[in-house]
């Protein structure tokens, strides 16, 4: 963490939650937000599409921000269940996930198609939160610093800033096994990625941006993750779905 960077602490809910378990954890996670002293973080959930509305009902006025997993690149026209950027700021979201590597797996998504929903996401208004990291084969063969150079390098967005984008750095590995890298591994990741960024933005604009670690955040680890110096928050799937465990680790930033 720095203090150019105020933390994001985002939990990705995936496809899981039907209305009364959406309803019972962001009002939740609003109650402990409101009823908190003044956070120096910032606390986003990224439900459903289907749940996206109500849970957003049930965080206003709490601070507690609101998000969505996934948005199309175009802004409307024929694309059969698809939803566009412009529609998830409509229900008041200020983030979506673009490029996570189980979108990238399971609808084949490319480097040029997170990009593009990236770009979409910014015309709309939203933050996107750009995900890149290797997968186990990648890591074994020596190449995670090559790959997710190369991911960050064709992912992200033209006019690309700190206002309008978050990097997650998720090791594919690393995500719903209980397996980390080292905190060595993860400070040298994500310490590439911002020299990549100054390069690209400048250094105002790397300076502030934000990234994430992603990948088996608990509360038993994300204190030490949080504290690397170019850690500034964590994206975070399992553990967000427990009110006490999502709170837990955003209280790690205190
Ligand atoms: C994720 O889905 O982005 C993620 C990091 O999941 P988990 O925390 O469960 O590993």
């Amino acid at each position: 963490m720095s203090a150019f960077r105020r933390p994001l602490i985002a939990g990705n809910w995936k496809m899981n939650g039907l209305r009364e378990d959406g309803l019972a954890l962001a009002s939740d996670l609003a109650r402990r937000l409101r009823d908190g002293q003044e956070t120096p973080f910032d606390l986003l959930v990224c439900p459903p599409f289907t749940l996206i509305a109500e849970v957003g009902s049930a965080l206003s006025n709490s601070g507690v921000l609101l998000g969505a997993q996934d948005c199309h690149a175009k802004t409307k026209g024929a694309h059969t269940g698809d939803v566009s950027a412009g529609m998830l700021a409509d229900l008041g979201c200020k983030f979506v996930i673009v490029g996570h590597s189980e979108r990238r797996t399971d609808h084949g998504e490319t480097d040029a198609d997170v990009k593009a929903k990236a770009e979409a996401a910014q015309a709309a208004g939203l933050t996107a939160i750009v995900c890149i990291g290797e997968t186990e084969a990648e890591r074994d063969a020596g190449q995670t610093l090559h790959v997710t150079g190369g991911q960050l390098a064709a992912s992200l967005p033209r006019g690309a800033g700190a206002a309008n984008t978050v990097i997650a750095y998720e090791p594919v590995w690393a995500i719903g096994t209980g397996r980390t890298p080292t905190l060595e591994e993860a400070q040298e990741i994500h310490a590439l990625i911002r020299a990549e960024l100054f390069g690209r933005l400048g250094p105002k604009e790397a300076e502030c941006l934000r990234i994430l670690y992603g990948g088996s955040m608990k509360p038993d680890n994300a204190a030490a993750f949080l504290a690397l110096p170019d850690v500034d928050g964590g994206l975070v799937g399992g553990a967000s779905l427990i009110a006490d465990d999502f709170w837990a680790i955003a209280r790690s930033c205190l």
